[in-house]
């Protein structure tokens, strides 16, 4: 059994500013030793994310109380048994699906559809089956298999994945999510070729990540829409051939849009950017009521393509170390995604700066 402290939600829908209703507690938690299957991670570096937000808002529910946090990295320090792709020491970083290889959509090799991983998740579970966390007595449901937001984290061995010792934890934590979901969306799930344009919405990180996909996949026009101007010098940096307010933005000119704004408008936008048989692929996440009229004339007309895409297609220990790959070559430049550095008792606050649209990516990092 191990003791430690993490970021505790026990009550969802707290009013903003959230620097003054701390929906996070910094609370003692315990983990026992891990089970067969499982791993314990000492986390090194964790990463704040909109899905986060979502289930500090209740906006999504989610079983409580919950310790959140779905985009980390750190090492190995137990293994428990019948673990075979892992040992103590091993740098990880952590994915929040995990990928149980055996379920009907793993076998049809699409594992970022995994309906075992995602049904563990919806419970607030481990893939490995219940919780693991304790808070005063008390069982506690982990975010995502991961409840990463604290300095030890109980995981199966599908949520973790082997990176090189030397890839720093504080750039590595967003391979987790932003990058698998961004870059993993523009080569897996919209496929993008060689020479193809592509009109990529909402420049927050994971709309950052899927222009570096976009750039790796070769594609001669990158075109970064957002209604913020202040977003555009690092999109270009990062790969954007052209940046665009969204009423500028040229319509009916890209082979791919790609909505990474989690807005109705942005997949409106999207819809209007494709020429002739454009291709059009989402994975922003806006309520789970929001809905479009989609005109099935023109979708067959135009011969369009409409397609959600969910952990950018990514089959996790693939993609994982491709990417960290990328990034050794210098192509991913993780820190760039990162706006603020803070310790877990900021994260009250980061919220907030999330909330209002004033960060990219908010790092903890663990001392140690
Ligand atoms: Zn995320
Ligand atoms: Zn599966």
């Amino acid at each position: 059994m191990i003791r430690f402290r993490g970021a505790l939600l026990s009550k969802s829908g707290l009013p903003r500013p959230y620097a003054q209703s701390r929906p996070l507690e910094i609370a003692a938690l315990e983990l026992p030793d891990p089970g067969a299957g499982e791993v314990l991670v000492r986390i090194r570096a964790a990463s704040l994310c909109r899905s986060d937000l979502s289930v500090v808002t209740g906006a999504r529910p989610w079983p409580l109380p919950m310790v959140i946090g779905h985009e980390a990295a750190g090492r190995v320090v137990r293994v428990g048994a019948n673990v075979t792709t892992l040992a103590t020491g091993d740098a990880v970083v952590l994915v929040y699906l995990p990928q149980c290889g055996a379920c009907a959509r793993c076998a049809a090799g699409q594992p970022w559809l995994c309906e075992t991983g995602v049904a563990a998740n919806r419970k607030g579970e481990l893939l490995t089956g219940g919780t693991r966390l304790v808070h005063r007595g008390e069982k506690v449901h982990h975010h995502m298999g991961l409840a990463a937001f604290a300095e030890y984290a109980l995981v199966a061995e599908a949520s973790a994945i082997r990176i090189p010792k030397a890839v720093p934890p504080q750039d590595a934590c967003v391979f987790g999510c932003a990058v698998l979901c961004g870059a993993g969306t523009a080569l897996n799930t919209a496929a993008i070729a060689q020479g193809q344009s592509v009109a990529v919405i909402g420049l927050g990180a994971v709309g950052l990540s899927t222009i570096l996909g976009a750039k790796s996949a070769g594609a001669s026009c990158i075109a970064a829409v957002d209604r913020l101007e202040a977003k555009f010098a690092l999109a270009r940096a990062l790969g954007a051939t052209e940046t665009a307010l969204p009423q500028a933005a040229p319509r009916g000119a890209f082979d791919h849009a790609i909505e990474c704004s989690g807005t109705l408008e942005g997949f409106e936008l999207a819809m209007a950017l494709v020429h002739r048989g454009g291709k059009v692929t989402t994975l922003g996440l806006p309520g789970p009521d929001a809905a479009y009229p989609l005109k099935l004339a023109p979708l067959v007309a135009d011969g369009l393509t409409v397609q959600g895409s969910y952990l950018g297609s990514c089959v996790t220990r693939r993609d994982v170390p491709r990417f960290i790959e990328l990034y050794r070559a210098g192509q991913f430049p993780a820190a760039s995604l990162v706006s603020h550095r803070i310790g877990l008792e900021d994260l009250n606050e980061a919220l907030d700066r999330l909330a209002e649209g004033r960060a990219l990516r908010q790092v903890i990092e663990f001392a140690g």
